[in-house]
């Protein structure tokens, strides 16, 4: 899939739209999710246009996708969810339900999640969801 240059994550990063910003560094920006799942919930983005984790594992330089990661690490830290715990996930494509085509990590915290994807995924009731 070609990169929407006019999808929302982009805006963000471009300043068009406001988030919530929990971290940034050069390679990374983690803000709250507009509509969240749990507790704490995080989405922590590239500064590049990647579509998919697929996308961005083979086409970002390496600098890049090292910070990524740094950067998903870090911002589980400074949420202060390292010690109880939390999830990411990141959905790629239609069996994913990814609505957002620029790459991104949830992060999930703040309450026992539950097993993944037993019934839902974080740890409320019934199939679907995340
Ligand atoms: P996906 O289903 O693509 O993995 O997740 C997209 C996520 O982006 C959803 O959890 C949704 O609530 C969140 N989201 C969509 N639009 C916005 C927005 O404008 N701002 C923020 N902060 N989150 C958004």
């Amino acid at each position: 899939m070609a990169y929407d240059e006019n999808n929302i994550f982009a805006k963000i990063l471009r300043d068009e739209i406001p988030c919530k910003k929990v971290y940034e560094d050069d390679f990374a920006l983690a803000f709250h999710d507009i509509n969240p799942q749990a507790p704490v919930h995080v989405l922590v983005i590239p500064k590049g246009p990647y579509v998919s984790m697929a996308d961005f594992t083979a086409h970002a330089p390496d600098d890049l996708v090292a910070g990524f990661m740094r950067a998903v690490g870090k911002t589980a830290e400074e949420l202060g969810l390292a010690e109880d715990g939390y999830r990411t996930l990141a959905n790629a494509g239609e069996n994913a339900h990814q609505e957002v085509p620029h790459l991104h990590i949830h992060i999930f915290g703040g309450k026992p999640l539950g097993p993944m994807l037993v019934g839902h995924a974080l740890g409320g009731e019934g199939p679907g969801g995340y």
